[in-house]
């Protein structure tokens, strides 16, 4: 591990950023020297959007953060974060729902690598019932995101789900 750069990743599927994601890469930037977002490859899941275009948004939205960089996580997450040099993977935590299943994954993946520590990060309160899947649900359904999620994101969501409304986007 490189000890001069406090390196960490914060993986996750990001299907699509929300503006809770936006505060934990915001803050994260903050603690570390170098952030890296990690867009985890999951076969289990079907997106909504590709891989590419939540890179895309995601880079969209961290253009006044040079420290973070955008990546995708094929593989074993400790894997990654060892071979990118990483001393931390950064998970938010919302409700305590989220608790059981985040803390089962960082026991496992300190087994795994105990180098590598987890450091969670409070949600906001304002964001602690936001989710991907609700907003994805809110979009289907015609309702307005722009509460939720980035400008850029809000776009392509109407975009996917109501295109005769979605006009151009200027950033
Ligand atoms: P995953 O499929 O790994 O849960 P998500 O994209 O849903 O991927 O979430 C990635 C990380 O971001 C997780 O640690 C999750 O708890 C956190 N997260 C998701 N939504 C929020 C939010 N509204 N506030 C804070 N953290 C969040």
């Amino acid at each position: 591990m490189d000890n001069q750069v406090r390196r960490a990743v914060y993986p996750g599927s990001f299907d699509p950023p929300t503006l809770g994601h936006l505060d934990i890469i915001q803050r994260a930037a903050q603690l570390f020297d170098e952030l890296i977002v990690a867009i985890a490859v999951n076969s289990q899941k079907q997106p909504l959007f590709s891989l590419e275009e939540r890179a895309e948004m995601l880079r969209e939205c961290c253009t006044h953060l040079p420290n973070v960089r955008v990546a995708t996580l094929e593989g074993l997450l400790v894997r990654f974060a060892q071979q990118a040099g990483a001393c931390a993977i950064v998970r938010g935590l919302r409700a305590v729902s989220d608790f059981e299943y985040e803390f089962q994954m960082a026991t496992m993946n300190r087994q795994l690598a105990p180098e590598v520590d987890t450091c969670f990060l409070m949600t906001h309160q304002q964001f602690a019932f936001l989710s991907s899947s609700m907003v994805k649900e809110v979009a289907r359904l015609g309702g307005a995101v722009d509460a939720f999620v980035p400008p850029n994101v809000a776009h392509r969501l109407r975009q996917r789900f109501a295109p005769e409304t979605a006009g151009n986007f200027h950033p």
